[in-house]
């Protein structure tokens, strides 16, 4: 694992996700084999690591902030874009504790969205924040898929349990379902939507798996040894034009509906 510190320009980006985001970090050890961040951050760096096994540390970033904040418009930032702010490392660096510190002081909305329990250590600083939400990815509820397609998030199990203490602590919570794994995601969906429910989450939203360049290649790689049984279901379905999204939602529609879940479909 290659782990650099490095001094960053600028921090607060525009974003279609939100009014800006913040990545503290470059690269992800979370690893998730589907992630659309690691053609992305090719471009702009010079990585020749395997995706999950590089970090380049933002070292300079809450000075970054500090500064930008007094000269940019005020507006929401979404944690993160092409990272993971809640990975491993920021248990050592506490780089995002720093970030929210500054965004609470200067009054602007946040957006998190993670695969780590570690968000949870900010809690006491989330709640603070008069308009802010926590959202946790999660795309199956089977823990050993989990470990195959992000092998260092935290247990889903334990996402779950962190959502229900944010969701308690009056903070906003959602869930996000994307990219949505065929015939892993779906395997348990009403369970994983009465799930979702039961946590308290106050929406859900969902995303199918969109072939990003290079994206093929590698999955294909990865599902040969473990789940060979998807490729050509996948290659199918994401290369064909097929009813599978279609269905699904409406299946997904129907079970939370009954549910009293509010979703939103970004397919
Ligand atoms: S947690 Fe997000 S950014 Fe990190 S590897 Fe997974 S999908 Fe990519």
């Amino acid at each position: 694992m290659l782990i650099r510190e490095v001094q960053c320009r600028s921090l607060l980006s525009r974003s279609r996700l939100a009014d800006y985001c913040i990545n503290p970090y470059i690269g992800c050890q979370h690893a998730c084999i589907y992630c659309y961040a690691d053609s992305y951050t090719r471009r702009f760096t010079e990585h020749t690591e395997a995706w999950g096994e590089f970090v380049d540390v933002k070292i300079n970033a809450p000075r970054v902030l500090e500064r930008e904040v007094e000269i940019k418009p005020k507006g929401t930032v979404f944690l993160s874009s092409l990272t993971d702010p809640y990975q491993p490392l920021e248990e050592k660096y506490n780089l995002t504790r720093r970030l929210l510190e500054i965004l609470l002081r200067h009054r602007y909305p946040i957006s998190i969205q993670t695969k780590s329990v570690l968000v949870l250590r900010d809690l006491d600083l989330i709640k603070r924040f008069s308009d802010g939400e926590v959202g946790f990815t999660i795309t199956t509820l089977n823990d050993e898929h989990r470990r195959f397609f992000e092998p260092s998030s935290s247990p889903v199990e334990d996402r779950l349990m962190a959502l229900s203490k944010f969701r308690e602590s009056g903070v906003k919570t959602y869930v996000f379902l994307g990219p949505i794994l065929p015939h892993i995601s779906d395997q348990d969906i009403d369970e994983f939507l009465r799930e979702i429910s039961r946590a308290g989450a106050d929406y859900i939203y969902f995303d199918r798996l969109n072939l990003k360049p290079g994206l093929w290649v590698k999955l294909e790689n990865r599902l040969k040894d473990n789940e060979p049984d998807l490729i050509e279901e996948w290659r199918r379905i994401l290369s064909e034009s097929t009813d599978y999204y279609k269905s699904l939602k409406a299946r997904i529609f129907k079970t939370a509906g009954e549910l009293g879940l509010n979703c939103i479909f970004c397919f």
